[in-house]
């Protein structure tokens, strides 16, 4: 049970007199969503919190947020009186300093505490740090974390539970997707959560040049002779041209990983020249977490990602080539 763990941090989080929540870069729904329930949550108790991420908070996950002044992205000056003033800071989807940019430098470990679901990496950036990887998402804790306070769910905090949830879960389809985390999501949905109404937000909308980063990476579709490693680039110059953020290639990889016989996918993104970010994922042949770390990222088992100061053209025979490696085992 993760409830001893996480009974650490009720007194801490609950004495506390203003929290900042931070999330790792290019956030998703779950370190989004986990940050949007523990603020609902926290306020409800008159607890200040603000939300402070590395990188700008994605526009299309806004409306998770029950108030949308709660933000400050890093480098802001709201951000540094939020930091300066807070006696508490809270780490969420993440422990490793190298994924939180440059709040790495801005928290006191000693006053930081760390609620992820990922494998711990070798450096962890709070005192006191609870990691179960066998949460579907970071979501999944804060819900446990709330409920073991005793007190009621808000709303707005079952609304980013549920949206971590489904973020991580590929809408309930991954492994992940165990009969707690359905029943946590049936838990969320009697507090007044629409599916529909996230899927819709999440997913069934999105800007034109989504589909048309869709259309050019899918050009790029190549595969290994057998067929087992799959791979899709995207230059900087065509994700430039059609203005795509980090948030439009969430999913992107998927669609390799869709390919027949493919046992792991790969997504190449150039976020600048000479920079490129990789997307792993497995069907379960390989440990694609074991690779990203060769490559300085990370991740889960059947999910990780990379970030290398190294052009796409030189990278990718170098990572197949790991990956292939992987799989003759
Ligand atoms: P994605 O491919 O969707 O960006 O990331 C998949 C998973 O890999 C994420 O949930 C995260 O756990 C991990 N991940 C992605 N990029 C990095 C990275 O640069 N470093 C580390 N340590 N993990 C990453
Ligand atoms: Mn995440
Ligand atoms: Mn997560």
């Amino acid at each position: 049970s993760r409830a001893f763990p996480l009974r650490r941090l009720l007194q801490p989080l609950l004495a506390a007199r203003h929290v900042t929540l931070h999330t790792h870069v290019q956030a998703d729904g779950d370190g989004t969503g986990s940050q949007a329930a523990v603020a609902a949550w926290l306020e409800g108790r008159g607890i200040r919190v603000s939300v402070v991420n590395p990188t700008p908070f994605p526009d299309s996950l806004r409306f998770v947020l029950h108030r949308q002044d709660l933000v400050a992205d890093l480098g802001t000056p709201e951000a540094d009186a939020a930091l300066d003033d807070a006696d508490l800071h809270l780490v969420l989807d993440t422990s490793e300093p190298g994924r939180i940019g440059g709040l790495a430098q801005r928290l006191d470990p000693a006053r930081t505490l760390v609620v992820d679901h990922h494998p711990a990496g070798r450096e962890v950036v709070g005192e006191v740090a609870v990691q179960d990887p066998s949460a579907a998402a970071t979501g999944e804790m804060v819900y446990d974390l709330i409920t073991l306070a005793g007190d009621p769910v808000p709303r707005a905090s079952a609304l980013g539970a549920y949206v971590a949830l489904v973020s991580d879960t590929g809408s309930f389809r991954y492994g992940n997707t165990t009969p707690r985390v359905l029943a946590v999501a049936a838990e969320l949905m009697t507090l007044g959560i629409d599916p529909e109404v996230v899927y819709r937000r999440l997913f069934a909308t999105a800007p034109r040049r989504r589909l048309e980063l869709l259309r050019e990476a899918l050009a790029t579709l190549d595969s290994d002779e057998d067929g087992r490693i799959g791979w899709m680039v995207v230059p900087h110059e065509v994700a430039a041209r059609l203005g795509a953020t980090g948030e439009d290639f969430d999913g992107l990889s998927e669609h390799v990983r869709s390919v027949e016989g493919t046992e792991v996918a790969l997504l190449f993104r150039e976020t600048k020249p000479g920079e490129t970010k990789i997307s792993l994922r497995s069907n379960g042949a390989a440990d694609v977490n074991a690779i990203a770390r060769e490559f300085g990222g990370g991740g889960h088992v059947k999910a990780a990602g990379a970030l290398v100061h190294e052009p796409a053209e030189t990278l990718v025979p170098r990572v197949v080539e790991a990956v292939a490696r992987a799989l003759r085992g």
